[in-house]
């Protein structure tokens, strides 16, 4: 097992390290820093949310020097990945104070060249707006220490092989260069061939793994409705223990403190606590004083605790080996578990990944909606106050009750006393899903326009079939099509509309870039 001290970091790459709340080098992490440390050109397969960037982030963070002149280029094929590839970057250079800048196109390029002439130490760029600095001379590669092609598949796949060439032959022939792709198609390697030096192959360990017999399912949630999900998720479920995984630390404090200000019984558990707070946790969960504890991978390999009911991934797993320890927390001595994995539109690639290494079966569940949870909690009470009646002494609280009922109702009497008594649980709870108003679409369906069309080459079964594939909804979701020369108008069910869009935004469909937005009621065709 590695820790993040093993590769002797300076303090203040450790510290930001720390501040992000990562416990421990995911897979593809433990295998790539130290190579990218020692200077070797490095090939890395890994899909997005193995923690691929920090594997290339933190050892080009730790190389930096105060110069400032740009040492590292990052080749992304979206505005969106070089973004967040550059807010990684920020996190991770945080105390050492390392410039970073995305460039990509869309944005202002005057803007651009401000911040380049200020000094950059690392640009996170897209191919092209990369290539339009270099021959506005805004942007200067001589002093290149590393090149990063990342998601170097997508990037081919997008047309960009010429751009990245150009850009390659501006940096100096002594530079590190690192791939990473999620597959290795021939042009992958063939670039690879070309511009590489004696790269080493980092492939995280596919061993053979056995699932224990658990039961698995899924549910497919929006990054911006997580929580929300989790919980309906959570109250649809008879959890009597439960572990919840989060990714980081904080993931860890922050889950903690959303399901405790919802009423739930819960506590946490990391590698930031002492052993007395541990075993405290630890004690309350054993008793039953909680019901659902938070977790990091790390803090909950040490435990072991019998009838736990429910594990659930509130973070995907890093990788499917983690996948299978966190699952074989539930089902203990033949007692039955369920283990739920909530995925992402972005992760969802990374979820089939798991699946097919794992041999897992996992079913894919809807999460309830409002209308159930609520039945599912009015039938609770209802329950309740029938169980109250039969175990009766309720003498005492007639006696409270005085003469009300003179005055008032008894339906009304007993309707305040259920308000009060279920604190705003029953409540009429609004909904956080997309809003995509009047999209001029057949009812039941969102119609949202994509800027591609015929003159790329789109044809209506590669629509349906990136969107089921991107998306993970069914290709009956997609309702009428209609493809001008170029754009699209695409109808799809609104069930799937969010995860369609939150997957889809920002891709690419047949090697097109492709953006995607609801579409606008006078915009309709017919
Ligand atoms: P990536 O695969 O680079 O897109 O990373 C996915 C997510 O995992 C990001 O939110 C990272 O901040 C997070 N992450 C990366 N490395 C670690 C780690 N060692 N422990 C916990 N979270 C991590």
């Amino acid at each position: 097992m590695t820790s993040f001290e093993d590769f002797s970091l300076s303090r203040r790459v450790q510290q930001s390290i720390d501040e992000m709340g990562f416990e421990e080098p995911s897979p593809i992490q433990a295998a790539c820093i130290p190579i990218v440390l020692s200077g070797s050109d490095a090939i890395g397969q890994a899909q997005t949310g193995t923690g691929k960037t920090a594997a290339f982030g933190i050892p080009i963070v730790e190389r930096a020097t105060p110069d400032k002149h740009v040492q590292a280029l990052v080749l992304t094929p979206t505005r969106e990945l070089a973004i967040q590839v550059a807010g990684e970057f920020r996190k991770i250079g945080k105390y050492k104070r390392v410039r970073t800048l995305p460039i990509y196109g869309g944005q202002s390029i005057g803007h651009q060249i401000r911040a380049l002439q200020q000094g950059v130490q690392v640009v996170i760029g897209t191919p092209g707006r990369v290539l339009d600095h270099l021959r506005r001379g805004t942007l200067k590669l001589s002093h290149v220490k590393t090149v990063v092609l990342d998601e170097a598949d997508e990037m081919l796949d997008m047309g960009f092989i010429e751009d990245i060439e150009s850009i390659l032959k501006e940096t100096p022939d002594e530079r590190q260069t690192l791939l990473f792709s999620a597959t290795f198609p021939s042009e992958v390697k063939r670039l690879s061939g070309r511009y590489m030096k004696s790269p080493q192959h980092v492939t995280v360990n596919r061993g053979e793994m056995t699932v224990p017999l658990i039961d698995q399912v899924y549910y497919k949630v929006l990054e911006r409705s997580k929580l929300d999900s989790l919980c309906r998720v959570v109250d649809s479920e008879e959890v009597q223990l439960g572990i919840i995984f989060c990714r980081t630390k904080r993931g860890v404090d922050e889950l903690v403190e959303a399901l405790l200000a919802r009423g739930y019984l819960g506590d946490g558990l990391h590698g930031d606590l002492s052993q007395a707070q541990r075993d405290r946790v630890m004690k309350k969960f054993r008793d039953n004083d909680i019901e659902l504890l938070v977790a990091t991978d790390v803090a909950a390999r040490g435990i072991d605790v019998e009838n736990v009911t429910h594990v659930i991934n509130y973070d995907i797993p890093q990788d499917p080996e983690s996948y299978v320890h966190r699952i074989g927390r539930t089902g203990r001595a033949g007692k039955r578990g369920l283990a739920i994995t909530l995925v992402t539109p972005r992760e969802f690639k990374l979820l089939k990944q798991i699946e097919r290494e794992t041999h897992a079966k996992m079913m894919v569940r809807e999460v309830p909606s409002l209308e159930d949870v609520a039945e599912r909690q009015a039938e609770g009470w209802r329950n309740r106050i029938v169980e109250a009646i039969q175990s009766g002494g309720l003498g005492h609280y007639r006696a409270i009750l005085g003469n009300i009922i003179d005055d008032h109702d008894p339906i009304d009497v007993a309707c305040a006393a259920l308000k009060l008594a279920s604190a705003g649980e029953l409540e009429n709870q609004s909904d956080v899903d997309y809003d995509f108003g009047d999209t001029g679409a057949t009812p039941g369906m969102v119609r949202f326009f994509v800027n591609v069309g015929r003159s790329a080459r789109i044809s209506p079964a590669d629509l349906v079939r990136t969107i089921s594939e991107e998306a993970g909804v069914p290709g009956q979701s997609v309702g009428k099509i209609d493809i001008f020369d170029r754009f699209t108008f695409v109808e799809i069910e609104q069930e799937s509309a969010p995860f369609v869009y939150e997957a889809l935004r920002q891709s690419r469909i047949n090697g097109a870039r492709v953006n995607m937005e609801p579409a606008k009621p006078r915009t309709r065709t017919r």
